[in-house]
Formats: structure tokens, sequence, C-alpha cells
């Protein structure tokens, strides 16, 4: 390793002290390890919220909260998975920190399609990740590319034509095919059509990489009826939200989120008839 970064504790913010947003979490899963890798922090707007009174947001989040957009890259013995690619911004940085050339990535898994999830698959129509596979639900890319006719998420599909792979989510609870070797498919559709959680399991270890099930930790832990207005349906949101807290909780699965704040990987548990998160150390 040439440099070795330092982190600065500023209250809720880390700050790398060679100047960059990058930070990059560890979690080994088995045989895998799983990175956190954050792509952008910052202040998040409670104006985001559907379902939360004034005291509640007074009561869980106070005068100001912090909000992430997290990439997470797999690397498993026989291959390298990146989940989402946030907007393209500090992730190649991170990946060329931990010594992962684009061209080695095998396959970019997508939770769905909106922008922050999206923006690091191509640029001017190049695929950014030349020898990777992407996979989504059927159902998300009909939606942005039938229904809604969304010029980026078209674009970043083309960029990848003849290797775009789609697949059917499963319902949680149910047997669910491996998509890859240790990753499956769980459908949690709600904040777009199409939304997938992957759970990803190696030597007996599993770990759920939810997407967007949740944007603001602070209140939608301890309330997990509280959706955002980014939800496409905001009631279904909800309902998966719980099923899958609920889950995770039964099952002592941690999780792993787009937009929960480093490590954005923790433990959830059941409290005061809601959730709370113990980050991974
Ligand atoms: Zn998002």
């Amino acid at each position: 390793m040439n440099k070795t970064p330092v982190f600065v504790l500023l209250g809720l913010m880390t700050v790398n002290a060679f100047g960059s947003d990058t930070d990059i979490f560890t979690y080994r899963l088995g045989r895998f390890d799983v990175y956190t890798l954050v792509e952008n922090r910052g202040p998040g707007r409670d104006s985001v919220l559907i379902g939360a009174s004034a005291e509640a947001v007074r009561r869980y989040l106070g005068s100001s909260f912090q909000s992430e957009t997290n990439t997470f890259l797999i690397r498993a013995p026989d291959r390298t998975v990146l989940v989402d690619t946030g907007f393209g911004t500090t992730l190649f940085e991170s990946m060329k920190s931990l010594g992962v050339d684009p061209a080695k990535i095998d396959a970019v898994l997508l939770t769905h399609m909106h922008g922050d999830h999206i923006g690091g698959l191509q640029k001017d129509g190049k695929p950014l990740f030349p020898n990777a596979k992407v996979y989504l639900a059927r159902q998300e890319r009909d939606y942005w590319t039938r229904t809604n006719m969304n010029r980026g998420a078209v674009n970043a599909l083309a960029a990848y034509e003849g290797k775009v792979e789609t697949f059917l989510p499963g319902e949680l609870g149910s047997a669910i095919q491996e998509l890859l070797p240790g990753i499956r498919a769980i459908a949690a559709f709600g904040h777009t059509p199409g939304h997938t959680v992957f759970q990803v399991e190696s030597d007996g270890k599993r770990l759920l990489i939810w997407g967007d099930l949740m944007h603001v930790e602070g209140i939608q832990f301890p309330l997990p009826d509280v959706s955002v207005t980014y939800d496409t349906d905001p009631q279904a949101a909800a309902a998966v939200r719980k099923r899958i807290l609920a889950y995770a909780v039964s099952n002592n699965i941690p999780i792993a989120g787009m937009h929960l704040v480093y490590p954005a990987i923790g433990s959830v548990r059941a409290q005061d008839g809601g959730y709370r998160l113990v980050p991974a150390e």
C-alpha cells in the first residue's frame, strides 16, 4: 500500500485526511469480503419524509442528520461483483485504492434504476465496467424503459447491450434460486416497481444488501411506517420495509444499505415496537 488513509472524526462526519470523500469499510462474510464504498455524504432533509409527525422528527432526528450514498463491492474467491454504482463519483477512486480494476468486475447487480444507483455504469455511452454483465429485475427494466422511458436508465442499459440479464426476484420466505453463486434476489417492490434486495451468503454467513429499503435511518428504524417522497409507492415501500426488518431480526441476518451512514452495515434489533441498528465494527 502506498498510502494509508487516516480518518479524522468530526462529529458525525468522517473526513478523509487526503481531502476526498472516500471511505471504505471492509466486512468479512464467510469467504467473501464485502466493502462499503461511500460515494457521497451530506446533510439530509426531513422534507422528504412521508407520515412522520413534527414531534417524531424532533425526537428522532433533532435539527439535522447525515445522509449517504453507498455502493457495495463483493470480492468472492471466483468473482468480483458490484452492487449498484452510486453516482459514479468516488467509486472508481475507491476501487483503485482496493486494487480492483473496473475491467475485472464480473457482474453489476442493480437494486433499482434511480440515478444515484446507476450513475457509474456508463459515460458517453461507453460501459465503465467493460467486462461485466448487468443484472436487474425484469419489472425494473420494464418500468424505466417501457413505462417511464427514463433517459438515464435507457442509456445505461444501451451501453451494456447484449450483456443485460433480467431476472424475477423471489418472494421472501420461499425457496429462491441463486442468481450467482451465493447471491439471491428478493422482491422488495415499493421504492420502485422492481426494487430488489440481494441476499449474499458464504460459508453459512448471510448479509442482506437492501438497496433503498430505507433512506433516513434515524427515524425509519424506530418508525418503519415512515416512507419518503422518493418511494414510487410509499405504502408498498413501508409494507416491504417491515417484512424485511422482521425477517432480518428473526433470522439474525445483518443488513447493508445504500443510504445508511458509514459503515452502512449492521445488525437489526427489535426495540419499543420498532427497530434499531447496531453498526458493524
Ligand atoms: Zn437511492
